[in-house]
């Protein structure tokens, strides 16, 4: 096992080794990690609408485990399949406003089996070069061929939709906010070329989910393109600030899934305390709308500070603020000095960015308060004027 010593310093040299990190919440702060000694300011987490750590969703999952127990014992089509399933996917079709959904172990997992399910040998997965790795993987699986289009580039999706014409089908894959940028997908302009090429529109909202639309339904439903997209796919451990997955669509594509989707099949369903705790975040998704206000305001605010400081962020208005630095080593050392700040950040590094993209992703939550987020502006400034980070 000697090599994987070597390849290890070889990830030391340029930087790219990960480690796990000790992350205790903050005794009665939301919004912040105890780290060893230290209390951080927590921009680095998903919460976006700070339900991590509701009472309510805590008291769900609590009463659940007590009266059903800590597993579910099978997968869903053997022995799993406990009543609460049912009941929740119903509220998840009734929110989407589609036929059907199906409950995921993770997002992961759903897009794994997802694309799987609907793509294999003689079809083409057309996807965005920035979509999630578990996208890649979802495409790796379905042995289909991998057609990456530039990021965001529509012409260059028509010129690779036309060069897979033969194929059997055309699957158009995309994130609806990119994890790692924070901008967001030509939505309009997919659902058009898909209806021009007879190709399947996936639409992955782990990002979106809960953070855009009324109630938040996300980014489709906020442009009012939902019945353009046939296949939606969010999470529940990003916004909702739980566990899990779920897939909405027609009636005969949860059909499909349920029969094809791997991922759903060969493992054992979510615990029944999660299920609970699922189906009370989505009450709150969809009634505290004051969550999304803030976080909305929030982040637009973030954003100007940061660039008032002279940081270049990315576009859009989403809560994923992410500062490129450029190299790996000076994203680890803002990591640091932000660290130092009493803010916790990602430095994100490839392979989960392109080479020479190293950088600090800042992601906001409605845990925050206005004052917490002024703040970390000025220190992120001042983190970022001892390194000498690029300005604008
Ligand atoms: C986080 C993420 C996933 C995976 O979701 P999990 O529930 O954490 O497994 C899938 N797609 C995108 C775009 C994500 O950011």
């Amino acid at each position: 096992m000697k090599w994987i010593e070597d390849e290890l310093r070889k990830l030391e040299e340029q930087s790219l080794t990960r480690s796990l990190q000790t992350n205790a919440p903050a005794p009665g702060r939301q919004g912040y990690v105890q780290r060893g000694q230290q209390t951080l300011l927590d921009l680095s987490s998903n919460d976006y609408l700070g339900l991590a750590r509701h009472p309510a969703i805590a008291a769900a999952m609590n009463r659940a485990l007590l009266a059903e127990g800590a597993g579910s014992g099978a997968s869903r089509l053997v022995a799993g399949n406990r009543p609460p399933y049912g009941r929740l996917e119903e509220a998840l079709a009734v929110w989407q406003q589609s036929e059907a959904a199906l409950v995921f172990a993770n997002g992961y997992m759903a897009n794994l089996g997802v694309i799987q399910a609907l793509a294999g040998r003689g079809d083409a997965v057309l996807s965005d070069r920035l979509n999630h790795a578990s996208i890649v993987d979802g495409i790796g699986l379905s042995r289909a061929a991998h057609a990456r289009y530039r990021h965001n580039d529509m012409e260059h999706l028509r010129q690779l939709l036309h060069k897979h014409r033969d194929a059997r089908r055309r699957l158009i894959v995309t994130d609806a906010v990119y994890s790692m940028d924070g901008d967001q997908a030509p939505l309009a302009e997919l659902v058009a070329l898909k209806q021009e090429y007879g190709a399947i529109l996936m639409v992955d909202e782990a990002h979106s989910g809960g953070v855009y639309g009324a109630r938040g339904e996300g980014l489709c439903h906020a442009l009012g393109l939902q019945s353009g997209v046939d296949v939606h796919v969010g999470t529940f451990s990003k916004a909702f600030g739980v566990y899990g997955a779920y897939v909405c669509g027609s009636r005969t594509l949860i059909r499909w899934l349920i029969q094809k989707a791997r991922p759903l099949i060969y493992s054992t369903a979510l615990p029944p305390s999660v299920i609970a705790g699922i189906a009370e975040a989505l009450n709150l998704v969809q009634t505290e709308r004051w969550r999304r206000e803030r976080l909305a305001a929030s982040s637009r605010q973030f954003r100007l500070s940061l660039h008032r400081a002279g940081l270049q962020v990315g576009p859009g208005d989403s809560p994923i603020v992410p500062v490129v630095v450029g190299d790996n080593a000076t994203a680890l050392r803002f990591r640091s000095a932000l660290e130092a700040e009493g803010i916790a950040a990602a430095a994100v590094r490839p392979p989960t960015v392109p080479d020479g993209t190293a950088r600090i992703r800042f992601s906001l939550s409605a845990a925050h308060t206005p004052e917490d987020l002024a703040d970390a502006a000025r220190r992120i400034e001042r983190a970022a004027l001892r390194l000498g980070v690029p300005a604008r």
